[in-house]
């Protein structure tokens, strides 16, 4: 497998640290509002990564945090005349369902920034004693860039032109600084901001020693991927490095993933343009697996331009996949014969070319544009050489083809017919028949049943209600 590596800004053959087992961290959202589009990028990508890796048969444990304090949930909490945690708390809620909705799988562990305070510190103690940060008289502690040699080498920049040139990193109220390029790992508290004890002053974390400090606890020291989008980059990817190779004295992530960014109309998404989405707009006009095909239908690290004219050919051809295999569930309900016959067995071999097709391009930097392409041209056959006189076991073969590459990708393509209301309210007799009976297991599986297509029974003294999720 092949990985563009930002840090040689190569094609890499990727090869874990540890076999069959994958470590990933993501950068994540900053909770001060629900996601927009843009965010959904990363999301939508390096889940597809991972669900290529699982089926690979690799172990993959997925970090991916939430940023909860920060400025800008600082500055909303203000404004409704709340505590910020009630702001994070909420987005939090809002993200997960997003996510839920796009089909982005939970990480292993989503750590939050608020909890990880005790190890933040610890972090930057190692950081003082090793002689890579400093305390200025206000409390505010620094990272001093000068004390790691390797300062740069994600971003490919030349230091002494930042350090000249960048006037812009010099943020008022940092006038302690040593450098133009150190960058603050704790800092005092300011009036009604939410703060924390700690030896240099009661206060709160910069923002890029989280991600150091999540990284290490539930990665360990070394991880094989990180992740984000591009504009991480500089300076935040390349704090973490600084930060995580200081402190621990061990290369911290081998390779670095970025993906390009999501624009929209061409231009750069912005609230104040009015060219803006969040994912709950686009999944008022749209199914949002019609956004995550879009997303997939580009090289992840090319730029992506969002457009209502992209969008209508992202949902044809989402829904020419849907199309085919409910076609494929419609003749296999007729047809029969549990194997193949004549030509069949040899046409289900060359189906599976398709499928090599989709993992070499899979293989090759997660080319998601061409591994589409092969889900297509697979559709294309399916819908070829299926008919009516097609045997049960050909047909079966090519579904299930489909659904699993589909499947990969995190996209859902076989849509459960909807119950009829006649057909629940059925089972809700035999369930209550099962229960009056004793058989508690049947009344269970009727339960999961249910809820497994969307319907939700509630246990009342009226007796059972149920509603659709
Ligand atoms: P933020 O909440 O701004 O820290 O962003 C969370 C994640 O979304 C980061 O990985 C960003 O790089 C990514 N991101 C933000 N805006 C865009 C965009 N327009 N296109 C692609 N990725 C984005
Ligand atoms: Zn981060």
């Amino acid at each position: 497998m092949k990985i563009y590596n930002t840090l040689s800004k190569k094609k890499e053959e990727f090869v874990p640290h540890e076999q069959g087992k994958v470590s990933i961290y993501v950068c994540g959202p900053t909770v001060y509002n629900l996601i927009h589009i843009g965010n959904a990028r990363p999301m939508i990508i390096f889940d597809t990564v991972r669900r290529y890796m699982e089926h690979k048969g690799w172990q993959v444990n997925y970090v991916s945090n939430f940023t909860d304090v920060d400025d800008k949930i600082i500055k909303k909490a203000q404004e409704e005349g709340v505590e910020s945690s009630v702001i994070s708390e909420r987005y939090i809620e809002e993200c997960k369902k997003d996510m839920k909705a796009l089909n982005v799988k939970t990480a292993t562990v989503h750590p939050k920034a608020t909890e990880e305070i005790d190890g933040m510190q610890q972090m930057i103690k190692t950081l003082l004693e090793n002689g890579n940060a400093y305390v200025a008289k206000d409390g505010t502690v620094y990272f001093k860039t000068r004390s790691f040699r390797d300062y740069g080498k994600l971003s490919h920049k030349n230091l002494d032109d930042l350090r000249g040139g960048n006037r812009s990193l010099l943020v008022s109220g940092e006038d302690q600084k040593e450098d133009p390029l150190d960058f603050v790992l704790w800092k005092p508290k300011k009036e009604g901001e939410p703060f924390w004890e700690s030896p240099w002053c009661e206060g709160r974390p910069g923002w890029h020693i989280e991600c150091s400090v999540m990284s290490k606890k539930y990665l360990g020291d070394e991880i094989d991927i990180h992740a984000g989008g591009e504009d991480l980059i500089f300076p935040h990817h390349e704090n973490e490095i600084a930060q995580s190779e200081a402190a621990n004295g061990k290369p911290f992530a081998r390779y670095w993933m970025h993906n390009g960014f999501l624009n929209i109309d061409n231009k750069k998404m912005s609230k104040s343009a009015g060219n803006f989405f969040t994912v709950r707009d686009i999944g008022e006009k749209y199914d949002l697996q019609v956004l995550r095909f879009f997303m997939l239908s580009a090289h992840y690290r090319s730029p992506l331009n969002f457009s209502a004219e992209l969008m209508e050919a992202a949902k044809n051809g989402y829904e020419r996949i849907v199309t085919s295999v409910s076609n494929l569930n419609y003749l296999l309900e007729k047809a029969q014969g549990d194997t193949m016959r004549g030509e069949e067995e040899k046409l289900a071999e060359e189906a599976k070319g398709f499928a090599d097709k989709f993992d070499a391009a899979m293989e090759d930097d997660f080319n998601t544009a061409d591994a589409i392409s092969a889900i297509f041209e697979l559709v294309k056959f399916a819908n070829t050489n299926a008919s009516e006189e097609s045997s049960a076991a050909f047909i079966k073969a090519l579904k299930e083809e489909i659904v699993t590459l589909s499947d990969i990708c995190g996209l859902l393509v076989e849509k459960a017919e909807e119950m009829l209301d006649e057909e629940i309210e059925q089972l809700i007799e035999e369930r209550q028949a099962a229960r009056k009976a004793k058989n508690f297991a049947r009344a269970d599986e009727i339960r999961n049943m249910l809820s497994e297509r969307g319907i939700l029974l509630e246990d009342t003294r009226e007796g059972v209600k149920w509603k659709r999720a």
